[in-house]
């Protein structure tokens, strides 16, 4: 016989696993089941930047902004690694200084502190940096970084203790449907039944709602990074290219490209990314270009790390919306089909993300006026 959940939530990434620690605190009863681990997709192989400046639109800076409240709070009971030393933007040119003249008109009216720094000003603060070049620097000092692994461990962990079972290592391989609702989730391990399934399989979750007939608008790529061994400070800021404020991560991006990302953790270790590349959402290895391009790029900015040793370099596939926008709502196919899943950088909004979930679940909140899925269901009482 079947067992039976209120939710089951496919994936224990960071989205996964901070909406199961939402739903399991409100006694409701939750499986989460994911085909590798916990992290076990782009959640564990991420930088952890936390950042501000390419929230353009008000309802992600708002999800950000809460996110980061919380965080700040979190830091101070639970070792997430989280510290708000500010972020920079590395601008190369005068279209990237004028977009980043344009965000920061609209960060600041949102009291966000970003100003853009003279090159002068840029090695002031970053005195390792040292690009020909450099244009200007656009500054916020609200950003910050976390340990994407401790984050994710603390949400499943969290969840546990409040009563979710989280069974890894198990692949959901059809969504079994009774009338408009999915009757039974069968993976390659057993089959179960709930009142609601959610759909949180980053990179994977357009196959999932294939399963049910739905085509969602998420598409995936790979992302090479790479992390060095404990060093002394070097970094003061997190760090990333101009073309983090261009929006062109999104389905007009050419199929490979080498972009800047680097940032220093807490234990003195250096996260470098980042080769993005097309590839299927399974594929993760590991390719010489990708690895070779970004190192060189990264030593362009900062010669510095001429010698350091890397201890480990990894690819995996992280998910994109084509229009920018998240998915975050029920399936027009399936009644009882809920996903969240397309949202930018997930780790700077996982939690406000989660909490929203959460309350369209278990009252029917709408957040149509917030974030606008391109027609997407909100919620079964706005459709009904
Ligand atoms: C190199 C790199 C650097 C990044 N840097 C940052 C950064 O600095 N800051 C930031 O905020 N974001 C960053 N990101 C993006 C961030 O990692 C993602 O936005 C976030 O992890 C997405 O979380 P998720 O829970 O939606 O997906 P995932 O973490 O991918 O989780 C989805 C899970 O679903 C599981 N799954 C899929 N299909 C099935 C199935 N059929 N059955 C069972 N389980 C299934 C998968 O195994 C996976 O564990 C980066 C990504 C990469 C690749």
């Amino acid at each position: 016989m079947s067992q039976s959940y209120d939710y089951l939530i496919i994936g224990a990434g960071i989205l996964g696993t901070s909406l199961s620690a939402e739903l399991a605190g409100r006694n409701k009863s939750v499986l989460i089941l994911d085909q590798h681990g916990v992290a076990g997709g782009a959640s564990g192989g991420n930088l952890g930047q936390i950042s501000l400046m390419d929230r353009f639109e008000d309802w992600h800076l708002d999800l950000a902004l809460e996110s980061s409240e919380y965080y700040a709070e979190l830091g101070k009971r639970h070792p997430i690694g989280y510290r708000q030393h500010g972020g920079s933007i590395l601008l190369m040119n005068d279209t990237q200084i004028a977009r980043a003249e344009e965000v920061k008109r609209l960060q600041n009216l949102r009291g966000l502190s970003m100003e853009i720094l003279s090159p002068q000003e840029a090695r002031s603060l970053e005195p390792n940096l040292k690009k020909n070049g450099l244009a200007a620097m656009a500054y916020c000092k609200q950003e910050g970084c976390l340990d994407p692994l401790a984050l994710t461990f603390y949400m499943s962990d969290l969840a546990v203790a409040r009563g979710a079972t989280i069974q890894t290592g198990e692949r959901v391989l059809s969504l079994s449907m009774s009338g408009r609702e999915i009757g039974r989730v069968v993976s390659d391990k057993g089959t179960y039944r709930a009142k609601i399934i959610i759909n949180c399989a980053g990179g994977w979750s357009s196959n999932v709602a294939a399963m049910v007939g739905e085509e969602l608008p998420i598409r995936s790529h790979k992302g090479t990074a790479f992390v060095t061994q404990p060093m002394p400070p070097m970094l003061r800021t997190t760090l990333v290219g101009g073309g983090f404020l261009m929006e062109d991560t999104g389905e007009g991006a050419p199929d490979y490209r080498v972009g800047t990302a680097i940032c220093q953790h807490e234990n003195g270790s250096i996260i470098i990314g980042q080769a993005t590349e097309a590839a299927n959402v399974d594929e993760r290895s590991l390719g010489r270009r990708g690895l070779s391009e970004t190192a060189k790029n990264i030593l362009s900015y900062f010669p510095v790390l001429e010698g350091a040793d890397i201890i480990r370099a990894w690819a995996l596939s992280t998910s994109y919306s084509a229009d920018g926008k998240p998915v975050l709502g029920y399936s027009p196919k399936a009644d009882n089909l809920f996903t969240v899943a397309g949202f930018k950088g997930a780790f700077t909004t996982a939690p406000a993300v989660a909490r929203r979930a959460a309350a369209m679940l278990l009252s029917g909140e709408t957040f149509v006026h917030e974030i606008e899925p391109d027609g997407r269901e909100l919620c079964k009482e706005q459709c009904g």
